[in-house]
């Protein structure tokens, strides 16, 4: 997946557009996922963190004994899951592997200090729902704004429902943001209603009545909801994506396969 990001991440960055042709799964990525559930003979459980993979001394080291908590489970009725396989290939991110103890696990040094070593980039989002798209009235129909505030990227929505007579949706990706300034966002992500997400929400909210040239009180009226998300301190990614740096990328790469 890493090496597919790389890839599809270069193509919009670095080409001028004028030989872009884009595609795009209508109801969105979703859809892609969805359509692979529907094909795989053994589906998924879900509610099963992974939290130790061991070769088993008693079999030999021929079998795997894997460990999972089930406390996310809210029908739960037994908290801790093992079973043994003959193999496991385990697709977590590696910033996760770390925290899965694979200490009775064969790992050469280098695959170790590879699963240490791996950047993860950091990223926030924060959505904002308004009353109307506002952002039609300045001409603006998708697409993205950059700025070196704190938000430092504005992402218009491309689809409908186009409520209170727009012609796409009222939703605003009003930050999306990597690197330093999104833990220093992130920082301030502390659970709806707390003191530090009023100042996040005040922060975005005015810069976008900066980047917009708008009243500030203006973007207020229109102000519905909002939800904020961190990927480095979410515990199923701790942190966005593998930094994309050759050397770097190529060396751990090395490592692992
Ligand atoms: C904000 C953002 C924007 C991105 N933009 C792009 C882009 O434009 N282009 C691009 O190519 N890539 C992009 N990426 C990166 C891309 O999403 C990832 O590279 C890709 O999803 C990695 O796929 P994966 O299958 O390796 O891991 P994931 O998709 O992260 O899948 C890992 C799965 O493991 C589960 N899991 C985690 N911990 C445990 C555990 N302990 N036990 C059991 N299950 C666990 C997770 O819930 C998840 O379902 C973006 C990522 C983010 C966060």
């Amino acid at each position: 997946m890493v090496l597919f990001r790389v890839r599809l991440y270069l193509i919009p960055f670095t080409s001028n557009g004028a030989d872009l042709v884009l595609f795009e799964h209508s109801g969105g990525s979703q859809v892609l996922a969805d359509a692979l559930l529907n094909n795989v003979k053994v589906k998924p459980v879900y509610y099963h963190r992974v939290t130790a993979i061991k070769e088993v001394q008693g079999d030999d080291y021929q079998s795997m004994l894997l460990t999972a908590d089930r406390r996310d489970d809210p029908r739960i009725v037994n908290d801790t899951f093992e079973r043994k396989y003959s193999n496991v290939i385990c697709t977590l991110p590696l910033s996760v592997i770390r925290t899965v103890d694979l200490e009775d696990t064969y790992l050469s040094i280098g695959q170790r200090n590879a699963l240490r070593e791996l950047l993860y980039s950091p990223s926030v989002k924060v959505g904002i729902q308004f009353k109307t798209p506002w952002w039609e009235e300045l001409g603006i129909f998708g697409g993205q704004s950059h700025t070196d505030r704190p938000a430092r990227s504005v992402v218009y929505p491309s689809y409908g429902p186009g409520v209170g007579g727009g012609a796409k949706s009222n939703v605003l990706i009003a930050s999306y943001n990597g690197m330093q300034d999104s833990q220093r966002l992130g920082a301030l992500m502390k659970g709806r209603d707390s003191s530090e997400e009023k100042i996040l929400l005040n922060l975005i909210m005015n810069d976008l009545a900066a980047i917009h040239n708008v009243p500030i009180e203006k973007i207020w009226e229109q102000y519905v909801d909002y939800y904020a998300w961190d990927w480095y301190s979410s515990s199923f990614s701790l942190g966005q994506h593998s930094c994309l740096y050759h050397s770097y990328l190529s060396l751990t790469l090395s490592l692992l396969f």
